[in-house]
């Protein structure tokens, strides 16, 4: 039994990083594309830090704190 709940664990624990690992790549990209053009975001235009560059920042630092 406890053997089994050990393995589960692991396997949880596996799926979490490969979705870490995940949003981190995805996070960069957005982070590529969405960045400061005279305080204007050269991929949607809105003011820097537009919303879309906020966000993939934060999931960055949640993903690889
Ligand atoms: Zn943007």
């Amino acid at each position: 039994m406890t053997s089994q709940n050990s393995h589960r664990s692991e396997v949880v624990h596996d799926s979490l990083r490969v979705f870490l690992d995940d949003l981190a790549a995805r996070a960069a990209v957005v982070l590529s594309e969405h960045i400061n053009a005279g305080n204007h975001c050269a991929a949607c235009g809105l003011t820097w830090p537009c919303s879309r560059a906020v966000l993939a920042d934060h999931n960055l630092e949640m993903a690889h704190p």
